[in-house]
């Protein structure tokens, strides 16, 4: 056994807490599409078993079922064992260590808000990009994730923002990487509610990326650090609560930082009872739910729908198997991009046959994965937005 394997052996040996009974196989998005065991949860572990138990070696074809692990959660949730399996799934990943310099780069980048701009200008770049799809390291799916950086029009988000009118209390936003630089919109329509609702906003500078996708991708030590240091800005008495917008960052929040009250802005908003001070106007969209893993499985957040049909006339139909990952999985969409690809099928066909006007879900990158699928021709007639449901509260309220 080499000694990487050596040193990580404990961290995959919990994997001998699968019993194989199976329960989880139904809820898995791999195994619903491929039908294959080694495509499941169970296989999964098994292989992981294997690895520990030095039976089994990493070769190509271990790494790439342990690689199309969308990471969704579903198969944990579901577990009687309790077997960690999203742990032993990153544990695995830090031994695998998927290092294409692509995955390394974006890793690098996104650990620090001063990288933020260098990620953008290298994304939004065609030369760049086209050539480092040409040599394969960069995925079709990239060219989507290009167009809205092009698009995309940064505005600085400051420091502080205060509460109008009585002030109710002190709330610390987290921003988040790949939020800050492709979905502003978002945090600046939380700013717009939680500021009109009576509450301070602070926007701490010193903030980091949540590590999630440094988790994901094996490079836990980093993602450590990353924790450590928003636990030093967060665990302040400054501020009451610190709010996310995004459903990725906040389950990994959530699992690192302690003694300090981190909670999603939809779920704020309802245990609030802030609707009640918005004077909600008609949007007469059709508008589709997407329910992301992190919300549902990890976070286990309540669906959306009950706040946003608060909003007259917006017609709201859940989007087809929201019980099922769509792929994106942080950026398992580069990373595994066939099996992420083939993940979203049935929901670009149901999105397809629906042509809504808005896909509202809490997660970009989900966003992100599913705009990008959307052929052509429907692209072309019809322009669907994809938003935060914040941002359709905000439009309904007009909040300026
Ligand atoms: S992971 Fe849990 S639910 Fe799945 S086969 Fe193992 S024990 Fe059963
Ligand atoms: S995390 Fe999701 S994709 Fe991965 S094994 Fe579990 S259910 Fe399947």
């Amino acid at each position: 056994m080499n000694t990487q394997l050596l040193m990580y052996k404990p961290n995959l040996s919990a994997a001998d807490q699968c019993v194989m009974c199976g329960m989880c196989q139904p809820h898995c998005p791999t195994y619903h599409a491929e039908h294959i065991e080694s495509e499941s949860p169970r296989g999964r572990l098994s292989m992981i078993l294997g690895l520990a138990q030095e039976q089994l070696k990493p070769d190509s074809s271990v790494i790439k079922h342990l690689e199309s692990c969308s990471g969704c959660g579903a198969c944990e949730a579901m577990c009687p064992s309790r077997v960690p399996v999203m742990q032993l799934m990153d544990n695995s990943k830090q031994l695998l260590a998927r290092k294409s310099l692509i995955l390394k780069t974006l890793l690098f980048l996104v650990r620090h808000p001063a990288r933020y701009s260098l990620l953008k200008t290298v994304i939004k770049n065609q030369k760049i990009a086209s050539l480092l799809r040409v040599f394969g390291l960069l995925d079709k799916s990239s060219k989507s994730l290009q167009k809205t950086a092009q698009t995309h029009q940064n505005t600085r988000l400051d420091s502080f923002y205060p509460a109008r009118g009585n002030i109710r209390g002190n709330i610390g936003l987290f921003t988040g990487c790949i939020t800050q630089i492709f979905d502003q919109t978002t945090l600046h329509d939380t700013v717009r509610l939680l500021t009109h609702c009576g509450y301070n906003v602070h926007i701490s500078q010193q903030q980091v990326c949540c590590g999630a996708l440094h988790q994901h991708n094996g490079e836990i030590e980093t993602a450590q650090l990353l924790s450590q240091q928003n636990q030093r800005v967060f665990h302040t008495k400054t501020i009451d609560s610190v709010i996310f917008t995004s459903t990725g960052c906040g389950a990994q929040l959530q699992s690192q930082l302690k003694d300090i009250a981190i909670m999603d802005v939809m779920q704020f908003i309802n245990k609030n009872n802030l609707l009640d001070q918005l004077l909600l106007m008609p949007i007469a969209a059709n508008t589709l739910v997407h329910e992301p893993c992190s919300q549902r499985n990890q976070l286990k957040l309540p669906d959306i729908t009950p706040l946003i049909s608060n909003i007259p006339e917006l017609a709201i139909t859940p989007l087809i198997e929201n019980q099922f990952c769509c792929g994106a999985g942080g950026i398992n969409m580069l990373t595994a991009a066939d099996s992420a690809n083939k993940l979203r099928i049935n929901k670009i066909k149901d999105i397809e046959a629906q042509s809504p006007d808005i896909v509202v879900t809490t997660n970009y990158g989900c966003a992100l994965h599913l705009a990008s699928g959307i052929s052509n021709k429907l692209s072309q007639n019809k322009k669907i937005e994809f938003c935060h449901p914040v941002s359709l509260l905000v439009r309904s309220a007009s909040l300026q």
